[in-house]
């Protein structure tokens, strides 16, 4: 039982910024925010602010020649600290109970709602998101604090165990002990957020090493977390390159767990290195690795095509198409292909491509020149093994902007059909029938997200036992989950199919420990 009341979860409201008020507030923000570009941010090693020699500047991506903040490149020594003394909070913060760390998080998501707008035009500048993208990834930062800390007071009391006679038996979870927290920049405040507060609210202390894409995003959450009164020996933010410190903190023999969310072959890095067991260290290192995607739509021969290629289109251009859960290959059957073609082809036609700042604008720019390049260069390749439909070359702008880009008639093998993207470049390709949809659907080493459109309910429930992903999606989007209704986590090259998100979730961040004692 627990003396902490609390209402069940629901979901955070979107604000619809076609309200003069919103709108107001979201163009206030973003004058305010745009007042602090530029300004340095200092390490944070369990409390204590440090500085290094070396930089690293976050730009904004839909004008580069904008700093948005100055951030330091942890050293390694830095980075070792860090680790020591989370270790050393770890006896402290694993002893305070589980009500009191709920109601930490829960004051932290009471602090970002309250900073909602402030947070989206952080998101904005730092990240490129549309107004829209940026609302939704700080409201699912709010939904998983809300989430993991009523997940976090049922872990706290469990089911009661089956009763031998004259024995009390019982099952605790203990946390863990110090985790690293590796996120990515594209839910720049959701995913590292959720990942953080999962490790803290069950009573493990963490070292936060941000995407140095987006470490301004996560210096003003650490203010957060602070403000909301987390001891601030708890954590460690501790910016700098990911190739450079990663590998010292993530192979540290104090370092008990690693919770990251990224590329396949940083996680597949990350996973070799953790299984190594250094000199002095006492455990198995737990590694929870949610990774890349590269998600099918199957467009059935019945279905409302109009409602297909609307989702198809969110589904593919959102936020630049950088989602993991974002569709990268459309499936469409025979009897429809042309026409499905011809709609989404005046559709994304239809999409404004420009600064995010600028709400009329559907999609922003892509995270990085590297990015860029590395998309483009994806696309040179696509005209090769398909029919380009449309897009296919950059948009105007100082800003790293790339037209929503679909190239059809593509072979199940082709590049563009099996290898991660992660920009607005979508793959159509056709199927015989929908058992042929589902085996090409199925060809590829990931397994995150998947949607099929069909009003014919037999294929529907084969679908649901054979599209072998984490997160099954039938006539909608495959993009969008939604803490508490849609856990979060895919299969094979997606990762370890953690379930952000979920109830099972916390799971990963406790080890169960069983207790009997005789009483007769
Ligand atoms: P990334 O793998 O390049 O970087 C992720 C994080 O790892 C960053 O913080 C980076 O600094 C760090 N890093 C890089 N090298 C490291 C090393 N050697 N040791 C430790 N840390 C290191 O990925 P990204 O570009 O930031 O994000 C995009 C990728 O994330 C895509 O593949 C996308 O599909 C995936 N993603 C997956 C999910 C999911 O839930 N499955 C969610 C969001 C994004």
């Amino acid at each position: 039982m627990t003396a902490l009341q609390i209402t069940p979860f629901v979901n955070e409201p979107y604000a619809d910024f076609a309200q003069p008020k919103h709108a107001e507030g979201m163009r206030n923000a973003l004058a305010k925010v745009r007042a602090e570009f530029g300004r340095e941010y200092d390490l944070l090693i369990a409390g204590e602010r440090r500085k290094s020699s070396a930089k690293l500047q976050s730009l904004n991506p839909s004008k580069p020649s904008e700093i948005i903040g100055v951030h330091q490149k942890g050293s390694e020594q830095d980075a070792r600290d860090a680790v020591e003394a989370a270790y050393a909070y770890f006896p402290s913060w694993s002893a305070v109970p589980a009500e009191q760390r709920a109601e930490s998080v829960l004051r932290v998501a009471s602090i970002i709602r309250q900073r909602k707008y402030e947070f989206n035009a952080w998101l904005v500048f730092e990240s490129g998101k549309t107004w829209a993208e940026a609302e939704g990834d700080v409201s699912e930062a709010i939904d998983f604090c809300e989430y993991y800390a009523r997940e976090a007071l049922k872990l706290a009391s469990p089911d009661p165990l089956v009763q031998l006679a004259g024995e009390r038996d019982e099952l605790v979870y203990l946390p863990l002990g110090v985790g690293v927290i590796i996120p990515p920049w594209n839910f720049p405040l959701a995913i590292m957020a959720g990942m953080t507060v999962a490790a803290l609210v069950t009573g493990n202390t963490v070292v936060l090493k941000p995407s140095s894409d987006t470490p301004t995003i996560a210096a003003k959450f650490a203010e957060v977390l602070l403000e909301a009164g987390i001891p601030p020996q708890c954590f460690s933010l501790l910016t700098g390159s990911g190739a450079a410190i990663g590998d010292v903190i993530v192979s540290h023999p104090k370092t008990r767990f690693i919770s990251f969310t990224g590329s396949r072959d940083v996680g597949l890095h990350i996973n070799e290195l953790a299984a190594k067991t250094p000199k002095g260290q006492r455990w198995i290192k737990r590694v929870v690795a949610e990774m890349g995607g590269k998600d099918a739509i199957i467009v059935d021969s019945e279905t409302d095509v109009d409602q297909a290629v609307l989702g198809v289109l969110n589904s593919a251009f959102g936020y630049q198409g950088q989602k993991c859960s974002a569709c990268s290959r459309a499936i469409v059957d025979d009897a429809i292909y042309d026409e499905f073609l011809a709609r989404l082809k005046s559709k994304a036609e239809a999409l404004t491509v420009g600064p995010s700042d600028e709400f009329q604008n559907y999609m922003g720019p892509v995270i990085n020149e590297r990015a860029r390049q590395s998309i483009l260069s994806y696309i040179e390749t696509g005209k090769k093994e398909g029919r380009l439909i449309t897009g296919g070359e950059p948009a105007a702008g100082e800003g790293y902007f790339i037209k929503p880009t679909v190239i059809a008639d593509i072979d199940a093998k082709a590049r563009i059909f099996q290898e991660e993207i992660f920009g607005p470049v979508l793959a159509v390709t056709k199927s015989k029938n929908f058992d042929h949809a589902l085996e090409l659907a199925n060809d590829s080493e990931y397994g995150l997200t998947g949607a099929v459109f069909t009003t014919n309910r037999t294929k529907a429930e084969k679908a649901r036992r054979q599209f072998f992903v984490g997160n099954l999606y039938i006539n909608r989007k495959c993009t969008g989950a939604m803490v508490g209704a849609h856990p979060f986590g895919g299969f094979n090259m997606s990762g370890t199919d953690s379930k952000a998100g979920g109830p099972d979730y916390l799971l990963q961040f406790v080890q169960g420990k069983s207790i009997a004692e005789k009483i007769s």
